[in-house]
């Protein structure tokens, strides 16, 4: 009887903290194809944190099919993912210290996820963001529109 109703309290707890989680994060799924699942990822104003989960739905290694998620000003895209393509997949593909990088996760292989944060009050409503993966080569085709919504 006391096991039910602790179940049943650790289920209560469980779905009301995903549904929290819900608002303030995002799963982002990529595949052996190159390509991420969405185009645009809305984010709320009032997240102080906001989640971008990433997960390789496909099965090649990292050094072959390697994905991350790099949150930057679309003016920026080009220059980082340049940049980022000579650090070499040691550094994820993003030059250490790269100012214009607003968050990235690491670089993952097929059955991989990884996530990455970032507060979402440092975004400008009045600016362009693109996320984008910068493994060589991806970036032409693995790129959205990450938006601040209200
Ligand atoms: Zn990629």
């Amino acid at each position: 009887m006391l096991r039910n109703a602790l179940i049943a309290i650790a289920l209560l707890f469980g779905s009301s903290t995903v549904f929290a989680a819900e608002n303030c994060s995002v799963e982002l799924q990529a595949n052996d194809a190159m390509q991420f699942n969405v185009k645009e990822i809305e984010v709320s104003r009032s997240c102080t944190e906001f989640t971008i989960n990433l997960k390789h739905t496909g099965q090649l290694a990292k050094n072959v099919m390697g994905h991350n998620v790099v949150i930057v000003k679309s003016s920026d895209m080009n220059a980082v993912n340049a940049d980022g393509m000579k650090a070499g997949l040691d550094n994820n593909y993003v030059k250490p210290n790269d100012e214009r990088v607003i968050a990235h996760a690491d670089v993952i292989g097929g059955g991989e996820t990884t996530s990455v944060s970032f507060d979402a009050s440092k975004l400008s409503e009045t600016e362009s963001y693109t996320f984008f993966c910068s493994f060589p080569g991806h970036a032409t085709l693995m790129n959205g529109r990450l938006k601040l919504v209200p």
